[in-house]
C-alpha cells in the first residue's frame, strides 16, 4: 500500500516553514491503518521483543496496537506529572521546543527487549529521550518503528545502534 498518499501535509503548522505530517487521514482509513500496523509486524520478524514503548500522545496510536498485534506489553511514556505513580523523568528537546518525559519506575524489568514506537522520526529527540528511559530501567533496547521518518534531519544519526523501521521517508 503507499501509505504516503495517506498522509495530508499541512503546510505552516505548528510554525511557520513547518510541513507538518498529519496522520489522522491515515487513521481514518481503517484498512490503510490495519495495513500499516500489519507492515511494521511484518518487518519486525525475527525480532524478539518483549514489551513496547511509546511516547505520548502519536507514539500511543502506533506503539498500542503493535504490542497487540505481536502479543507484549505496553509501557506509556508521558509528559511530565501526567503519570500516577513513581516516575523516572529525562529532559529533551523537540523539533520545536523543550519538554520532560517520564515513565512510571516499575514499567520495565531488567533485561527486557524493548521496542520503541512512534508515529514520526524527525531529529530524534523523543526517541533519544525515551531510550534514555528505558536504559535507566535496564531494558534493552532492540529497535524503533515509526510510520514516517523525516530522512533530512538525521534522526537515526543521533540513534546510532538503534534498528530503525519507518514505512514512509520524506528527503
Ligand atoms: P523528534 O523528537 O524526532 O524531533 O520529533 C518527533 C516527535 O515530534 C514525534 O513524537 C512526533 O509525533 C512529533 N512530530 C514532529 N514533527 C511532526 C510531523 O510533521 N508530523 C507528526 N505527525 N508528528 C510530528
Amino acid at each position: 500500500m503507499d501509505f504516503k498518499e495517506k498522509i495530508r501535509v499541512i503546510p505552516d503548522f505548528p510554525q511557520p516553514g513547518i510541513r507538518f505530517k498529519d496522520i489522522t487521514t491515515l487513521l481514518m482509513d481503517g484498512k490503510a491503518y490495519q495495513a500499516a500496523i500489519n507492515e511494521l509486524v511484518e518487518k519486525l520478524k525475527g525480532t524478539e521483543i518483549d514489551l513496547v514503548v511509546g511516547p505520548e500522545a502519536r507514539g500511543f496510536v502506533v506503539g498500542a496496537p503493535l504490542a497487540y498485534a505481536l502479543g507484549v506489553g505496553f509501557v506509556p511514556v508521558r509528559k511530565s506529572g501526567k503519570l500516577p505513580a513513581e516516575t523516572i523523568e529525562v529532559k529533551y528537546s523537540l523539533e520545536y521546543g523543550k519538554d520532560a518525559l517520564a515513565m512510571h519506575k516499575d514499567a520495565i524489568v531488567p533485561g527486557q527487549k524493548v521496542l520503541i514506537a512512534d508515529d514520526l522520526l524527525a531529529t530524534g529527540g523523543t526517541i533519544s529521550a525515551t531510550l534514555d528511559l528505558v536504559k535507566q530501567l535496564g531494558g534493552e533496547p532492540v529497535g524503533a518503528s515509526f510510520f514516517i521518518e523525516l530522512s533530512y534531519l538525521n534522526g537515526r544519526q543521533k540513534l546510532e545502534g538503534l534498528d530503525i523501521i519507518s514505512l514512509v521517508q520524506y528527503e
